[in-house]
């Protein structure tokens, strides 16, 4: 990628003064509300859920939730996130990390017990070369409680939230099934932003029926809520999900490559320059992905395609 571009990893080399690299966990019991049918069941059509983690128990059919008032699975998740931290660590620091943000990637990290959410979250800060935390969540997950938690912690801490915004078209939300609004998302942000913490938004090009401009609509609105990181990805389709059949049936074309480079090319040009950008792309290397090929295509390769067509 261009040398100058604000990425999140330059954000924080330059406050650190030391490579940090986010540390992803996934834990058993954790879902989310668009799938577990409080908001809607089977998720948003793009997802297949249990592709964020083949690896994770089969005990994990007990799931949480907001109203949940016991966890018996917390001692599990306990190890889990020590053994992921612990191996993780030990190889990021053979390539010469030094510092890590431990990152709450799979499901809707927020959608919890709020004692779960806080034991889970010290444990993860309290481990060596730990500098803080980035929760991946749903505008729609994330209690007071939670926003004020996490605005505590930030005083000592590094903390982000991660919320997928996907577009900023209502329309376009109800054909993915997203379960929520454009406005809750900029709800949820703003009220991020008030409590002081980081917030990175993710976007998604390649919306059914989206054409450039509405792409590049959701990027500008989302920039102007404040947001202080980024994250693009393009659309693919996963075997076995209600985006699968649409594109059997020839309801949904994905973005060609060309295509995505050019949008993203349009969006990093409106970006504000103090937005760090912590993603440019997505795909899924294995025999789960149906289309666009080149949502398969190997990080260096996909790198080098997006920086040549991005130098251009
Ligand atoms: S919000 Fe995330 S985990 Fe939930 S259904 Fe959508 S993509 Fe899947």
């Amino acid at each position: 990628m261009d040398k100058q571009l604000p990425t999140f990893g330059r954000y924080l080399k330059r406050k650190f003064k030391t490579r940090v690299q986010k540390l992803p966990i996934g834990l058993s019991g954790f879902t989310c509300p668009n799938i577990d049918g409080t908001v809607a069941k089977g998720g948003c059509t793009f997802c297949l859920n249990e592709s964020f983690s083949p690896n994770l128990s089969q005990d994990a059919k007990i799931t949480l939730n907001l109203n949940s008032t016991k966890n018996p699975l917390l001692k599990q998740q306990l190890k889990e996130l020590d053994l992921q931290i612990r191996s993780t660590q030990k190889a990021m620091k053979k390539q010469g990390i030094k510092k890590f943000l431990i990152y709450f990637q799979s499901f809707t990290n927020t959608y919890a017990p709020f004692e779960t959410i806080k034991t889970l979250y010290e444990k993860a800060l309290s481990y060596p070369d730990v500098i803080g935390l980035s929760i991946g969540t749903r505008s729609d997950s994330v209690s007071d409680e939670v926003y004020d938690y996490l605005a505590y912690l930030s005083k000592e801490k590094e903390i982000w939230i991660e919320f997928g915004v996907q577009s900023t078209f209502d329309e376009t939300l109800k054909k993915i099934n997203r379960g929520h609004n454009t406005l809750n998302a900029k709800e949820a942000i703003l009220k991020a932003k008030s409590k002081g913490l980081n917030v990175c938004a993710h976007l998604i090009f390649g919306l059914p029926e989206e054409s450039k401009d509405m792409m590049l609509q959701s990027v500008k609105e989302v920039y102007s809520w404040g947001v202080d990181s980024i994250k693009y990805h393009p659309l693919y389709v996963v075997k076995n999900t209600q985006l699968a059949n649409e594109f059997k049936n020839g309801k949904f074309i994905p973005l060609s490559k060309e295509e995505y480079a050019d949008v993203l090319k349009a969006a990093i040009e409106l970006k504000p320059k103090h937005i760090t950008i912590q993603r440019i792309t997505a795909g899924i290397n294995d025999n789960t992905l149906l289309a666009p090929d080149w949502c398969g295509w190997n990080k260096n390769k996909m790198m080098a395609f997006l920086t040549k067509e991005l130098t251009k």
